[in-house]
Formats: structure tokens, sequence, C-alpha cells
């Protein structure tokens, strides 16, 4: 096993582990549970596939889900005694780090030996365990899941396929979990300030860790860098924890020439990458310059979360210059940031320095957003009656589905004839009705195309439901429930198409 990351051994105690016996569905709980996911901690799969941990966050808890799937194809050989052989070995490593288990089991195949055998182990670990009665696609298959309340523990009909009944389960098992350590809960949020020398980004850095209930953990030395200045806003589980990523102070060291220029361009390079959010200090008197513009630039190809900050307002405002005024001026010279809330601060005066940080706030949340799939889809569909879709050689794009495939940055795979089809033009169309319904303020939105294959069989039996929903739409008797089952068709349509895009 390779050493465990310092992330890893943070997020031990907040651990999930899902077990139960081969074909139950353990790897599409899995995918259901992770789908919301941030990050691949740890993927073992090899020729064995003993073990898959992932970094899940569920509607803003965090924690580790294990996944033991495929334990028994290792011990095919020797079947008469598939337990003793290995299953034990990997549910009970799995135990070790879990503080709760979700045991699956299937509602269509009834209780099997294993299934009680892996209940034992569970038992016998002490650790708490939740059943997921899984591939409850239909409503009798509940009152079938009764049967499993056998095994000794709280039972919730799942169907992984259909993604039904994981909000009820996720309820129980959560609570199970440690409280999250600040590290845990909520990782620092790393915000770079970046711009051309004398814009005031020292400045402004400096202003805002004297603002009121900023605390200041470590400042690194003095020479100030581009480090990174950890701190904190409010106390107890309020906190919020930030890393500002300094880039100021080059100018110090060094004369402006060449050489420095493009070092100084790379710092800013390096801290941009690593960023949640981005906030990008003008000087209005020389605004926006060439060398802002590419560090914009820089911003944009991240995808980064960014807020614009017009300093040195305090100036502006002695020359009589307005927010009116500069707003449109500052949004015509870089309208690929026009995505973004411009803020107008003054370093100097504290003009503003608080409110920046909640705007910083905001836009880090407007990066993880999770579109619901309905809506999503409802708001593209609608777009494209809005405008005539690109064609090439009497071949038109056609849009089927899509589905958010990630957040930082907001990702959306959409399903349609021909990928090659699809333009620059008509993608940005597509960002823009996006940011019409939903918002999405200093947030990169990425549109990925791609064809739409022959549905699988698990995806058919979705697209099924997903004609009967239609169906149940139109015989609907009022406006509201005709809206539901729409609702619910859009949703089990990209369903369908759900496990092809998260390949
Ligand atoms: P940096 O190179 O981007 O870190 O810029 P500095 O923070 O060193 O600021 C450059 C100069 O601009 C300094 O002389 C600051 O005092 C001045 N400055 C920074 N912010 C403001 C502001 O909001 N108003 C005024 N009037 N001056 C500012």
């Amino acid at each position: 096993m390779p050493p465990m990351t310092s992330q890893e051994k943070n997020t031990k105690a907040r651990v999930v582990a899902i077990v139960g016996r081969p074909n139950v569905g353990k790897s599409a709980v899995f995918n259901r549970i992770a789908g919301k996911r941030v990050a691949i901690v740890h993927d073992e799969s090899g020729v064995t596939r003993d073990r898959l941990m992932r970094e899940v966050d569920w509607q803003g808890q965090r924690f580790s889900l294990i996944d033991t799937g495929g334990v028994m194809v290792l011990n095919k050989q020797t079947e008469k005694n598939p337990i003793e052989a290995g299953i034990r070995a990997q549910v009970d490593a799995a135990l070790g780090d879990a503080a709760v288990a979700i045991l699956v089991v299937d509602v269509q195949q009834g209780i099997h030996p294993l299934d009680e055998e892996v209940a034992r182990i569970v038992r016998k670990a002490g650790v708490p365990c939740v059943l997921a009665v899984n591939k409850c696609d239909l409503l009798q298959h509940d009152a079938s899941a009764e049967e499993f309340a056998r095994l000794g523990f709280p039972l919730f009909p799942v169907a992984a396929q259909h993604n039904r009944g994981f909000g009820e389960l996720m309820e129980v098992v959560l609570p199970h979990l440690p409280p999250a350590t600040n590290e845990t809960l909520e990782k620092p949020l790393r915000v770079a300030v970046v711009g051309r020398p004398n814009a005031g980004k020292s400045s402004y850095i400096n202003r805002l860790l004297r603002t009121d209930r900023v605390i200041v953990s470590d400042i690194a030395g003095t020479t100030r860098d581009s480090i990174d200045v950890p701190f904190t806003i409010g106390s107890g589980p309020q906190a919020r924890h930030y890393t500002l990523v300094d880039t100021a102070g080059m100018r110090h060291k060094h004369r402006i020439d060449n050489a420095v220029e493009r070092f100084s361009l790379f710092r800013a390079e390096e801290s941009v990458k690593e960023a949640d959010v981005v906030v990008l200090v003008l000087d209005p008197d020389l605004g926006p310059t060439v060398q802002d513009k590419h560090i914009a630039a820089l911003i944009q190809e991240n995808k980064k979360g960014c807020v614009i900050l017009m300093n040195k307002w305090d100036l502006a405002m002695e020359k009589g210059m307005t927010q009116t005024q500069a707003e449109p001026l500052l949004r015509k010279i870089m309208p690929f940031m026009s995505f973004c809330p411009i803020l107008f601060v003054s370093a100097t005066e504290g003009l503003n320095i608080r409110k920046s940080v909640e705007v910083i706030d905001a836009v880090a949340a407007q990066t993880r957003v999770t579109l619901p799939t309905g809506m999503l889809n409802r708001t593209l569909i609608e777009a494209t009656h809005r405008v005539v879709a690109p064609a090439k050689a009497g071949k038109r794009l056609r849009v089927y589905y899509a589905v958010q495939i990630r957040v930082a940055p907001i990702t959306i795979r959409m399903f349609v004839n021909d990928p090659k089809l699809a333009t620059k033009q008509y993608t940005d169309f597509m960002t823009r009705a996006l940011r019409e319904r939903f918002g999405l303020e200093g947030a990169p939105v990425v549109i990925l195309y791609r064809a739409r294959t022959r549905p699988e069989t698990g995806a058919r039996a979705e697209s099924t439901q997903a004609g009967r929903a239609v169906k149940s739409a139109k015989n609907a008797k009022s406006a509201e429930s005709a809206e539901k089952a729409a609702e619910e068709a859009a949703e089990a349509a990209a369903d369908a198409m759900f496990d092809m895009a998260y390949d």
C-alpha cells in the first residue's frame, strides 16, 4: 500500500465503508454517494481492485468513502470457503478505518448466507452499520426489503440505478461520523492576490489582515516574497479559514526588467494555478494595462473563480470618477472577465476591504455549485429554442441531455449528435443561458460535448422510466404535478446518461 497522504490522515476518522457480497451493486452505491466528488484521494484499483477510497462531499459534509468491491473475485478458486480466505480480511481492513458501514444487499435476490456472514463481521468489528437494500426499483420492492431486518441493522430501500432513497440513507449514516476538524470541515480557501506591481496588492493584504476579527495565524519571515498567509475569520465552528497567496514584494527585490517581468508572471501563474479564488487588483489610474490583461488571461485559462478589485478608489473619487462610469469601461476592456464581480476598494482608506472577503466567499461558493439536473436540462433545452443551432454540410447540432460532471470549475457535459458541429459562439450562448438562470457570478463554466452513444442496459431501463415520467407529465391533472413529472422525466433522462458521463 502506498504511504498515506497527509490529507488521508486528516480525514481518516471520517470514513464510511461500503461492504457487502459481490453483485449487490456496491460500486453503483459508491458512485451514487461519491457522485458529488471532491477529489480522488486514493485509487488502488489495480488488477485486484481491492479497495477504492474517495473524498466525498455530501451536501457540505466531507468524508472518505471506501469501497471493498470485487473482493470475491480474489476467491474464485477457494469457493468453498471464500470468507475465510479473503472477504474477511477485506471487510476487516475497510472497517478498521471506518466510523460507520453501509452494508449493501440485493432485494431482488433476498437474504444470502454471505449477507449474514458480512453482517456478522461488521457486528463483531463493533462498527455502526446501516443496511442499503439495493435494487428497490419499484415500490413493491420496498415491502420485500423488510425481510432484511433480520440482519439486525436499520434498513433503507435504495435503487442506485435510479438514484432513489439516498437522501434518507445518508441522513442516518452521517451522524455516525465524528465531528469534522477544521481541516476536514473546510480546507482553507486559497486566495491568490495578483496584479501588476504598485497596484496595491501588499497594501490590500496588509489592510485585510488588520481588519476586525481577522486572526493571522502566521507570517513566515519578513521578506514577504510570494508567501502563504494563513488567516481565520471568526472562531469555533463558524470559523472560516483562508490562505492568502501574496505575490507582492517581487519588485522590491529587483528592478523591473524583462527577466524579472517574466519571473513575476511565472510566479503569478503558479499562484493562480493553485488558487481556489483569484483576486485581481487593478489601479484605476493606469488601469487595465497590458500586463493586467495577461494576468486576467491566466485566470481565464486556469478556469479560476475571480474577483476584480478596483483599488485606490479614494484617489479616483477625488478626481470625480464614479463607479457607473468606471464599470462599463472596465467590462469593455476585459470582456472575457464580464462574469466577475468588481469591487471598488481603497487599501489605504479601508474602503470595502471587509466586503471583499464576503465577495471572495460568494465566488468560492459559486464555483462549487451543483446545478440540479432537471433544472439544468430545462435551462439548456429552453436555450436551444432561442437560437438556430450551428450546422456543417447540412448537418445540424442537436442537444439531447446535459449533466454536470464537476465543480470548481463547474463543468457541464452535453450529449449531442455530433460534437464537431459545436462552435465557440454556441458554447458562449449556452454559458450565458446558464448564467442568466443560475447566476454563477465569478465562477467559470466549462461546457464539454460528447456524442451520444447507444444507451447501455441500465441506461435503457432509465430511458423507459423517463418515457413513463413523460407520459405521466402529459396525463397530469394540475400544472404543478405536470411540472413535477416533467422534472422527473428530465432527471431520469439525464440519469440515463449519467454513467456514461462518468467514464
Ligand atoms: P503592490 O506592488 O501591488 O504590492 O503595491 P503596494 O501595495 O506596494 O502599493 C503601491 C503604492 O500604492 C503604495 O505607495 C501604496 O501606498 C499605494 N496604494 C495602495 N493602495 C492604495 C489605495 O487604496 N489608495 C491610495 N491612495 N494609495 C494606495
